[in-house]
């Protein structure tokens, strides 16, 4: 079932996650419709927060629904090592339409549970570690606009208000 995802600023989005407990049919159901709704949005990670449930859970896929081997499922997840530097264009699936270049480490390693609770580590350079660190920050209640620079933030919350008021956003 394709869910509803909230757009800044709706609060839930800059509340922190509350850690998974519940390893059940539920949890599975919810990660099956945010990757559902990802895919319909057209993109490559959606954090529980932006479908307004305010959970730690992500779910990340790069090839956008074309490999079902890159389909991943990320519960509780924590970036445990990072390493250099990126500086590359982001774009979030809550701020339709909005991209600016953010800093983030440009390897990093994380470790989560999956659908059943088992803990895995796992290791992204490059696009996989922007997803990593731009999914959990949702689940921290941190969102991308917090990591740009104070101008391009500023312009892009001017923007986004622009918008607001003329019933585009
Ligand atoms: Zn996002």
């Amino acid at each position: 079932m394709k869910l509803k995802i909230v757009k800044y600023p709706e609060p839930v989005l800059s509340q922190p996650g509350e850690p998974v407990t519940e390893f059940d049919a539920e949890l599975a159901t919810l990660a099956e419709d945010m990757f559902e709704t990802m895919y319909a949005a057209q993109g490559i990670g959606l954090a529980a927060p932006q479908v307004a449930v305010s959970k730690r859970l992500t779910v990340i896929d790069l090839s956008m629904g074309k490999d079902p081997e890159q389909k991943l499922v990320l519960v509780n997840p924590e970036v445990i090592l990072r390493e250099g530097r990126q500086y590359e264009e982001e774009g979030c699936l809550s701020f339709p339409e909005i991209r600016e270049k953010v800093v983030r480490a440009a390897n990093v390693r994380v470790r989560a549970q999956d659908l059943k609770g088992n803990w895995f580590e796992m290791d992204g350079e490059e696009l996989l570690a922007r997803a990593f660190q731009h999914e959990i920050d949702h689940l921290d209640g941190m969102l991308f606009v917090f990591r740009m620079s104070a101008l391009k933030r500023d312009m892009v919350l001017r923007k986004i208000r622009k918008m607001q008021r003329e019933g585009t956003w």
